[in-house]
């Protein structure tokens, strides 16, 4: 059994996940049926060419061992001078015919093979960037681009090597019995019945290592979301001076794959030594009953040895066959994977029937809100609040509380669970999504900048926008005099995770990209990571220039957005506790002025908001 991975809080990982999704098998005949419809039968052509060339590969084979009793009986026996060039030619024919048939073979199977694998990820790819949050909560990045690469690859694996042995060697298997039956039926007879006594280990160590793929499948997911995640926090790692405990974790994570690597393994080593000794059996048996019939004039030597040859000859490509089969069924898990991901990534429904958001004021209303997350969380239970154009609301409150949650309802990446969210008084579900997303604008906590250009990274938000737009953009964000003082200005590459500017230039960026959208609603994930005093004062001028003309909501953590915002919503367990402007909230001495007493607190609640 595999050990299990403990996870940072001491629960068993592997389990839980074992438990999630072992157990569900499809049946090989559904999944070798979507494969062949969904991906392969687009390759009709080549397949067609490649079975060809497979059917090709077997009939010489057969020919080979065919040519083994002229061989014997003219050259050998009846010293045939004639026949001495003429068979050397065949078999150079053959050969040569065999030749470029597995090279056929080869390239054309193996091609499409690659090709499928191919369009598998660019499907899943498309899945996975369209579907909703909720996929990305619920698979670590790890996981999902373990999925992306192993499964694929193994995918990619069972239909260019496997499928095309699968073929080739039964094809190649039934060409050598045909010649065996043709040299004397009833000795093929005795070889053959060793036949059934080969499948069925083929069959059972094929479903083991489909099992064990599984396994190792689930062992390389996990172990690919622990490389991303400490890589991506190695700042934390070092800070807490965690790498030896990391690197331990590291290596379990590495015993745990490399036990089911070997179980693996072992499961396919074992299918050779089985047929060795059932292809012993099945040539002892063989040279014993066509000896007999020799000895007793009933066969020829070369009809004998044509005979021994195509079973020696077949032996292979049947021991080949017990081996492939294994590997096909792993790919088949592997396909299996890729289609439960393909089929079960959520994705918001457009039920808009094409209708747009039409955004003539930028009024955003929440009437009865609830949300629960799919794990059952329920996060949002009745909030109703709203802004109004031109205004800015800022949400204030303790972590957990929901801020974050409904930023995320308005942009529409969940569908709520109850009530309505609204814009201009259409439902932000029965608009198309696009139009919704267009109408808004986000800068977020994490000003995520990709690993591209400075100029890129503004005009994320408007693909097709002008030098001057862009120039202005970063204008507006205070951003234009640190990326002209760059190296090479706006062309100027910035790393993959934005390492080179400070934190306050990447957030001024966001706020570029968020400027050259100018959509009219504005949502606002306010950063918390403390910024040097200037740093700050040229953000806040930034976001001030950003909010004017839209309708702003903020998850709010600076004292300047909460005292001038119009309106401030305190949210609390998925409620609004209390709403109004900061003095009346003030006058009112409730939970807001218990947060806010004092500059000290409030730093410390938005401290604890952001956590
Ligand atoms: P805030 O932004 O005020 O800190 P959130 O909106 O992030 O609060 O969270 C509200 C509640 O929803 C919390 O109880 C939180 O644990 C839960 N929550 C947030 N995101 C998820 C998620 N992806 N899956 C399940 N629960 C979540």
């Amino acid at each position: 059994m595999v050990r299990a991975f403990p996870a940072r809080d001491g629960t068993d990982v592997q389990n839980q996940k074992a438990s999630k999704g072992a157990g569900r098998r499809t049946p090989t005949g559904r999944l070798v049926r979507r494969i062949w419809s969904d991906y392969m039968s687009r390759y009709k052509r080549d397949l067609v060419i490649g079975l060809i060339s497979i059917a090709v590969v077997a009939g010489t084979t057969g020919a080979i061992a065919h040519m083994m009793e002229p061989i014997i009986n003219e050259i050998f026996i009846n010293q045939n001078r004639e026949k001495l060039f003429g068979i050397p030619l065949m078999i150079i024919g053959i050969f040569t015919v065999m030749a470029v048939a597995t090279f056929g073979q080869h390239y054309v199977m193996r091609a499409v093979g690659i090709r499928v694998a191919n369009d598998v990820q660019g499907d899943l790819y498309d899945r996975m960037i369209r579907s909703d949050l909720r996929f990305f909560y619920n698979h670590t990045v790890g996981q999902s681009i373990s999925r992306f690469l192993t499964d694929a690859q193994m995918m990619q694996e069972a239909l260019a090597t496997t499928f095309v042995a699968l073929v080739r060697d039964s094809m190649t298997a039934i060409a050598l019995i045909i010649v065996m039956f043709t040299k004397d039926w009833q000795m093929a007879l005795v070889a053959m019945i060793v036949l059934p006594a080969a499948g069925l280990p083929i069959a059972r160590i094929g479903r083991l290592s489909r099992k064990s793929s599984q396994q190792v499948q689930q062992a390389s997911g996990f172990l690919a979301s622990f490389l991303s995640d400490t890589l991506t926090s190695i700042r934390q790692v070092k800070a807490y001076n965690r790498e030896d405990y990391e690197a331990r974790r590291a290596r379990d994570a590495l015993a745990i794959r490399l036990a089911t690597l070997l179980k693996n393994l072992r499961v396919r080593a074992l299918i050779s030594p089985i047929i060795e000794v059932i292809a012993g059996v099945a040539v002892a048996a063989a040279v014993l009953y066509g000896g007999i019939r020799v000895i007793e004039g009933a066969l020829t030597p070369g009809a004998f040895f044509a005979f021994l040859t195509a079973l020696l000859l077949a032996a292979s490509p049947i021991r080949q066959l017990g081996k492939v089969n294994a590997a096909f069924q792993s790919g088949l898990a592997a396909a299996e994977r890729l289609f439960d991901a393909l089929d079960s990534l959520p994705q918001i429904e457009d039920r808009s029937g094409g209708r747009e958001l039409k955004v003539p004021r930028g009024h955003v209303r929440f009437d009865d809100v609830r949300f629960v997350y799919p794990d059952g969380t329920e996060a949002l239970h009745g909030i109703t609040l709203e802004c109004r154009p031109g205004e800015t609301i800022a949400l204030v409150g303790q972590s957990g509380g929901g801020k974050s949650t409904i930023l995320n309802l308005v942009g529409r990446f969940y569908d709520t669970s109850g009530g309505q969210v609204t814009i201009d008084n259409q439902a932000v579900d029965a608009v198309s999504v696009e139009s919704l997303r267009r109408a808004i604008g986000f800068v977020s906590q994490e000003t995520a900048l990709f690993d591209d250009t400075v100029r890129a990274n503004i005009a994320y938000s408007k693909p097709d926008a002008t030098d001057d737009e862009i120039e202005a953009a970063a204008e507006g964000a205070n951003a234009h005099g640190f990326i002209s003082a760059l190296p090479d200005g706006y062309q100027t590459v910035v790393g993959s995770a934005g390492f080179r500017l400070s934190g306050g230039q990447r957030q001024r960026i966001a706020i570029a990209r968020a400027m050259l959208r100018d959509a009219p609603i504005l949502l606002l994930d306010e950063a918390t990571s403390a910024l040097d005093a200037d740093s700050e004062r040229k953000v806040q001028a930034a976001l001030n220039r950003l909010q004017k003309g839209r309708s702003t909501i903020t998850v709010a953590h600076r004292l300047s957005t909460v005292i001038n915002a119009d309106r401030i919503y305190v949210i609390e367990d998925g409620r609004v506790a209390e709403s109004g402007s900061h003095g009346e909230l003030m006058a009112r001495g409730g939970r807001y002025a218990e947060l806010y007493s004092g500059d000290a607190e409030i730093t410390a609640a938005a401290a604890v908001g952001a956590e």
